[in-house]
């Protein structure tokens, strides 16, 4: 990687020098109907509940209300590690900006309510399993407590759509839906690379300056180094970002520069997955095979490289090699400093001490050796104690049969995990605590969306209540059956091949 970067070798689409987006409309749907509104939500950020007509078809992306201009924005991005140009957005039209009663704004977006200039060839619409997916997953990951966009609802929008032509060359029709989301702010970092690549540099600079402006108070705009404090504070919330998918085990899928948030929102869910068995090479996305680019173990260095394009795009802003390779190879350290205080928190040890890396290493070599669920081992680790049957506590934890060799390597940790957990200063309570509200009891596994997504194609949605309820509570165990590991009919297919 070197600066500044080269950007060349797509042509550009947009049409509009200096503007980054297109008024748009709606595509008009005849029947749609709702199938969640996240009431809570709503009135959070200041919406409050649906109370006419009107707002009914508002949220369903039927009728735009008199007086709102909806628009789409226009973006590029990297994907798969090659510059694509523009390539977004497609499909998402803003619906507005709300404020609340504290001054918190929010922005609104329909995902699948139809074509924009954007959309090139494709439809601008979404099906209903991939919008139950970002429906939920977004939620759990709020509940989870990880920075993320929200699911606002979720409607059927009576429409057929078509994804798949079937082997005898007929479409394969499937449910259309539409989904309202909600973040504080939709900026990618690909809306940075779009203007940049074109050497747009006063609207470069228009774009960074409004979102230091209103994004980011902690910067004072008088500085001269505002712009690469953004960058810095960018960097430091991919990172967090980051330890919080791996501290629940979450894989996002399709980590394009087009998806990466500058805010550090997780965003735009597709092929993503929870892991189940521990494993560093899983990628949830089939079309990342053999490469395997975006598995969850690689999701650190992506976030790193994806933060060099970004680098590249503010470059003509900063115009200091040294600063930004600074705070880009600083990522390393950042990461790693925080990632481990994260693991010891899952172990319930209140501090990282000198050896503990090793610890933790040893700690993803067994859950790898012995095929060991991610989220129930360490569950199970908080009813561990020296009298503890290993057997009946590690039952149903691996997706491997454990013989006596692999019972005697868990023994073997386990002690040493005995000994590093009486260098704790903290009581043993305090200690479980740590580890409770560190570890969910529930996530929503990729099976588990599967059956809902069945589900609700039948019209049936308890299963669908029922997530709801789980999603919002995930350090609690609220079903027994949602915190247990992968049924084996569903081994082999955890990845975007069953959505
Ligand atoms: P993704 O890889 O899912 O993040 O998609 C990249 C971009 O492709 C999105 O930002 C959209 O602009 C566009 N896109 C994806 N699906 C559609 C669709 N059905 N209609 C129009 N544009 C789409
Ligand atoms: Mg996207
Ligand atoms: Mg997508």
């Amino acid at each position: 990687n070197t600066f500044p970067g080269d950007f060349s070798g797509n042509p550009m689409q947009r049409q509009t020098p200096k503007v980054l987006f297109a008024t748009t409309d709606l595509a008009g749907f005849q029947n749609p109907e709702l199938i969640v509104f996240n009431e809570k939500l709503s009135e959070e950020i200041g919406l409050g509940k649906i109370e006419t007509e009107e707002d009914l078809k508002f949220i369903n992306a039927e009728k735009i209300p008199r007086n709102l201009k909806t628009y789409a924005t226009a973006y590029a991005g990297h994907q798969f590690g090659n510059w694509a140009g523009q390539l977004g957005d497609g499909r998402a039209i803003f619906a507005g900006e709300i404020k609340n009663s504290n001054g918190k704004t929010t922005e609104l977006q329909w995902k699948g309510a139809g074509a924009t200039p954007y959309s090139r060839n494709a439809d601008g619409r979404a099906v209903l399993r991939s919008s139950v997916r970002e429906y939920l997953i977004s939620e759990a990951v709020h509940h989870l407590g990880i920075p993320t966009t929200r699911g606002l609802s979720l409607s059927l929008t009576g429409e057929k759509v078509v994804r798949d032509i079937m082997y005898d060359g007929n479409p394969a029709y499937e449910q259309g839906a539409v989904m309202m989301r909600t973040a504080e702010s939709f900026l990618r970092f690909g809306h940075f690379e779009l203007i940049s690549a074109q050497n747009e540099i006063e609207t470069l600079r228009k774009l960074a300056d409004f979102a230091i402006e209103k994004y980011f108070p902690e910067i004072d705009v008088e500085s001269p180094e505002k712009y690469w404090e953004f960058f810095q504070i960018i960097s430091e919330r991919t990172a967090d970002l980051v330890v919080e998918w791996y501290r629940v085990g979450f894989v996002h899928g399709v980590m394009n520069t087009d998806n990466m948030s500058i805010l550090g929102l997780t965003i735009d869910y597709g092929p993503f997955s929870f892991l189940d068995e521990y494993d560093l090479n899983f990628t949830p996305n089939t079309t990342d095979l053999p490469g395997r680019r975006y598995a969850f173990g690689n999701q650190a260095k992506i976030a790193q490289w994806n933060l060099w394009q970004l680098a590249n795009a503010l470059y003509p802003l900063i115009k200091d090699e040294k600063k930004l390779e600074k705070t880009l190879n600083g990522f390393n350290e950042t990461f790693w400093k925080k990632h481990d205080k994260m693991m010891a928190e899952k172990f319930g040890l209140h501090e990282v001490l000198e050896g503990d890396d090793r610890f933790f290493t040893d700690a993803q070599r067994l859950l790898e050796d012995l095929k060991l669920d991610y989220t129930l081992f360490f569950n199970r680790l908080e009813k561990f104690d020296e009298s503890s049957d290993l057997k009946e506590l590690f039952k149903d934890v691996s997706y491997s049969v454990l013989g006596e060799e692999q019972y005697s390597v868990l023994e073997d940790f386990l002690r040493k995990y005995q000994n590093r957990l009486q260098k704790n200063t903290i009581s043993r309570s305090k200690s479980l605590e740590l580890m409770s509200k560190t570890n969910p009891k529930f996530i929503p596994r990729n099976y588990i969306l599967f059956e809902c997504i069945e589900e609700l194609k039948l019209g049936r949605k308890d299963l669908l209540h029922k997530i709801l309820l789980a999603l919002e509570k995930p350090y609690e165990e609220i079903y027994p059956e949602f915190s247990q590991k992968r049924p084996s009919k569903y081994d082999g297919q955890t990845g975007s091949s069953m959505l």
